[in-house]
């Protein structure tokens, strides 16, 4: 077999922008590594760039055009889904002009091409865009006040720094390379501060963590600041010879005095002197600022404030020193290929408030959207509005990799390449090397780069000519800047290039600003007024909410089988104990704008006054915590203020808390019983656990004793695996399940029994079971009887999807049992029974990973049970199954979602009934 490496770059939406080595085996991707050669990344990369080689083979990964009707999809052929398109664009624009439909351009990959794809809309005439930002806008904006035009020190400057503080900047997740810079700086004797309200996992590389309360950043650097100027450490001669507004700037630092300043900053006093006293003793020290600082309406002030502490401690145009924010990816190429000049100025709605710009345009409404490299239904704030916004467009195409959120509502997916099967450029925003984007593998399936799309679309429409040309004289045209400083696309495809940029910006000290001097920060009222709101406290919300930087995803980019229940949300334990809450809890947080549910989390070492989730889950996996978060714009830069969302925390209401055994504070317990590794219990427990249930689980298959009685729980569950459900002698806690599954359903505490769940179920109550002549595999559509029509648990959850089987045995229906679900190779395929008592045969709990893995089993022979069976299933068969594979788990787990909550709420029938 082949074995090559190829140079090409990571372009996920991460400032570390690392140099690839790819490894190819044949025609499959097999290894991620760093560029030993890039001269930032050094060869390191994080273990996210390893786990992405599962996302590209993922079996959740769309990988053929589809267009949904209702709420199924249709896998259908590249010229039907772009025709669809280019019919619905010429209409809109007949009908209501091209402001009627929306290009939304995220933030996931910002590649030379993708200038292309604005271009290709202002060919057709210009559409409503976007403006503003859910990331860093607000610091380069605030930047660009103080220094005239945000330039950073190249991250390779800080090895001469003295000091460090990383300000809200966590590089251990989210900029990998600067982690060794920092050691460095520590291994040379020099302090390594974190300013960060939340104990990131950069407080590893920190001598000291210092928590500013959310918002309170400001006055921390007014405090430092006042401190070295009492102690006369200033730098004099820049404030007065480089600087401007230094008499506003004075009257600010003198507005309060240090004790003041930190009680608003919430740190203590000795907080400031250490950061004070490192900046005047240990210099150069270099500030890296995060992306937490800009999540506020006033951050701004923040920013600016600790620009101008780098000028008053002498750190502005110092080698080692600086403050440093961000680089621009988009500078090294040929901006006039956005086509902004093409078209008269076009309609902008603003990113931080996409939901209700959507909602609010009338003139002429929003009639399409078109959505590439990104996620907003799950991003933006208020994600209830935004999906509201894109349920009332008539249509959405969205271009990914999976059935997110955006994704989900839109009516033709069309599948991406990643960066890894694509050609391209790319810079970054975190350091100042280009990068090529070189295919490592041909494209999965049927996808398409961006660029191919927007290639084929263009045939549609009579401004072809003008876009139709190959990628690599599209890039010769864009990288002209990149070829100007020295560096053909030939040489950039051997490996990473230094853009013309300084290593120390601003070293002559002088400034592009109108007076040429570096502007101090000196909005006394502003600064008063932000002081004055962090004073007032809601004490029904008295939490502010910190969505961070996850540590093993980029933002949204996972999928459904990767997320966790809940979101997992953290807060001070003596805090949580003082609400009546554990570890462990399911909670549900609120603010004014709606709430959410979350799994509680408690540390010692937290703020009081915070909590801290990780953002980018998806809102259809349970994770909706953009759902609280006020749709409003920072007062500069129009960036998000995610921050300033203030929650309130309490116990998360189950569907059985009207069980005898919940109390109101304690959640009901549900008893899981397992018999296999196979089948855990998937997307049932998952949704149980959103339904505010704790687990208890109970490996029977590997002899864990099972309870005696249903005293202590809500409900059961008794999962699948390869036993024979009449096997009492291999399995002897068989006998004591069946008599418990009885037992819970006299309570009527409701029982569920999956696959030999099923079977035992069925047995348990006279039924009995038996080997099938074959196996059933795949997923198969059943037929509803007319009382699964009207089933209290079932019918809510019609129609019936395709269903996944996974059996060898099956069962004759107990007397008193109800047909729910008839197949035709196995008739019995869902009953109730007793009380509250159902049996699935088929596999309802499974996600495409389980699936995916399944199959591989049966194709691979691995499990000798099965291994007679293999013959029935042809290459073709598995072929299909894995191109359906996607669409058929979505509707799977949407089923799943609905079974689960109708068949947890028997709690409640069951107790009402027992009350009368
Ligand atoms: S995600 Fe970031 S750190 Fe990881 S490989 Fe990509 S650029 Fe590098």
């Amino acid at each position: 077999m082949s074995v090559r490496t190829v140079v090409t770059t990571c372009t996920r939406d991460c400032p570390n922008t690392c140099g690839l080595l790819a490894t190819v085996e044949g025609d499959r991707l097999t290894r991620l590594a760093g560029d030993p050669a890039h001269p930032f990344i050094k060869g390191k990369v994080c273990r996210k760039a390893m786990r992405y080689i599962e996302r590209v083979y993922s079996p959740e990964r769309i990988t053929r055009p589809m267009l949904r009707r209702g709420d199924q999809w249709e896998i259908v052929s590249w010229d039907t889904a772009l025709d669809l398109i280019a019919g619905r664009m010429h209409r809109i624009r007949d009908e209501s002009g091209p402001e009627a439909i929306l290009y939304y351009q995220g933030f996931g990959e910002r590649t030379a091409l993708k200038l292309l794809n604005k271009y290709f809309f202002n060919l057709f005439g210009g559409v409503t865009t976007m403006h503003g930002t859910l990331c860093g806008g607000t610091g380069q904006a605030s930047q660009n006040l103080d220094y005239g035009e945000r330039v950073s020190h190249d991250p390779l400057d800080h090895l001469h720094s003295a000091s460090m503080v990383l300000w809200a900047r966590n590089p251990v997740t989210t900029n990998i390379s600067l982690a060794p810079i920092a050691r460095d700086v520590a291994r040379r004797g020099g302090r390594v501060l974190l300013v960060d309200p939340a104990p990131t996992k950069s407080a590893s590389l920190a001598s000291r963590h210092i928590a500013p309360r959310p918002g309170g950043d400001a006055f921390l650097a007014l405090a430092a600041a006042r401190l070295i100027l009492d102690a006369g450490a200033e730098d004099r001669a820049f404030l007065e010879q480089h600087a401007e507004g230094l008499d506003g700037y004075l009257r600010l630092v003198h507005r309060w005095d240090v004790a003041e300043l930190c009680r608003l900053a919430g740190v203590p006093v000795a907080d400031a002197e250490h950061l004070a006293e490192t900046l005047m003793t240990q210099k150069p020290t270099s500030i890296l600022l995060g992306w937490g600082l800009h999540r506020h309406v006033q951050a701004h002030l923040t920013i600016r404030a600790i620009d101008a502490l780098g000028a008053v401690s002498g750190n502005i145009g110092v080698a080692g020193g600086g403050v440093s924010q961000g680089f621009e990816e988009y500078g090294p190429y040929d901006q006039h290929y956005w086509g902004d000049s093409l078209r008269p100025p076009r309609r902008t709605l603003l990113m931080p408030r996409v939901g209700e710009e959507i909602l609010a345009a009338t003139d002429p409404p929003i009639r399409m959207i078109y959505v590439t490299a990104a996620n907003p239904v799950c991003t933006a704030p208020r994600s209830d509005k935004v999906a509201q916004a894109f349920r009332q467009a008539e249509f959405v195409v969205y271009s990914g990799h999976f059935l997110d959120d955006t994704a989900a509502l839109a009516h033709v997916f069309l599948p991406a390449t990643t960066f890894l099967e694509e050609e391209d450029v790319v810079a970054s925003y975190g350091h100042n090397y280009v990068g090529p984007i070189t295919p490592a593998i041909a494209p999965v399936g049927q996808c398409k780069s961006e660029f191919r799309m927007f290639y084929e679309l263009a045939a549609r429409f009579d401004f072809a000519d003008q876009f139709r040309k190959p990628e690599a004289e599209w890039l010769e045209r864009i990288c002209a800047p990149i070829r100007q400083q020295g560096c053909s696309l030939e040489q950039l495809r051997q490996g990473a290039f230094r853009l013309d940029a300084p290593m120390v910006p601003f070293a002559d000290r002088t400034f592009p600003t109108p007076s040429g001097r570096f502007r101090l920060v000196g909005d006394l009222a502003e600064m008063e007024a932000m002081a004055d709101a962090l004073g007032a406290a809601d004490p029904a919300r008295p939490f502010r909410l910190l969505t961070i930087a996850p540590h093993r995803f980029i933002c949204s980019e996972r999928t459904m089988a990767e997320h966790e229940p809940l979101p997992e949300v953290q807060c001070n334990a003596a805090v949580a104990a003082s609400l009546g809450l554990e570890d462990g809890d399911a909670v549900r947080l609120h603010s004014a704008e709606g709430q959410a549910a979350a799994r509680l989390r408690t540390r010692e070492d937290l703020r009081p006054d915070i909590l801290v989730a990780e953002r980018g889950g998806w809102t259809r996996a349970g994770h909706d915590l953009n759902r609280l978060i006020k749709d409003v714009a920072s007062r500069v830069g129009n960036g998000t203020p995610y921050y300033e969302a203030t929650v309130g925390l309490e116990p998360l209401p189950s569907s059985c808390s009207g069980s005898p055994q919940a109390s109101p504070c304690r959640p009901p317990q549900v008893l899981v019983i397992q018999h296999g590794l196979h089948s855990l219990g998937g997307n049932f427990l998952k949704h149980l656990e959103q339904q505010g249930c704790r687990l208890h689980t109970v490996r029977a298959f590997e002899g864990e004793a099972l309870p005696h009685t249903p005293q202590d729980y809500a409900a059961l569950v008794v999962m699948g695996g390869p036993q024979h459900a009449w096997d009492d002698e291999a399995w002897p806690h068989i006998p004591p399940l069946l008599r418990l599954m009885r037992e819970f359903d006299a309570l009527g505490r409701p029982v569920a029994g999956v696959c030999l769940g099923a079977q035992l179920l069925a047995r348990a109550w006279g039924g009995e079971c038996f080997a099938m002549e074959a196996l059933e595999f795949g997923f198969v559509q059943h037929a509803v009887t007319e009382a699964g029509q009207v089933d209290p648990v079932l019918g809510p959850a019609l129609p019936l999807p395709r269903l996944m089987e996974f059996h060898q045995d099956s069962f004759r229906l107990p007397p008193e049992a109800t047909l729910l679900v008839r197949g035709e190779a196995c008739e019995a395929q869902c009953f109730r029974v007793g009380r509250v008592s159902y049996g699935f045969q088929f596999h309802l709990e499974v996600d495409a990973a389980t699936v995916a893995h399944w199959t591989r089993l049966l194709r691979e022979g691995a499990v000798e049970t099965y291994r007679q069976y293999r013959e029935q299933h042809d290459e073709a068969c598995f072929e299909t199954l894995a191109a359906e594979l996607p669409v058929l788990a979505d509707r799977g787990e949407r089923f799943c979602r609905e079974i689960v909550a109708r068949w947890l709420a028997q709690t409640q029938t069951q107790t009402q009934v027992q009350a009368h």
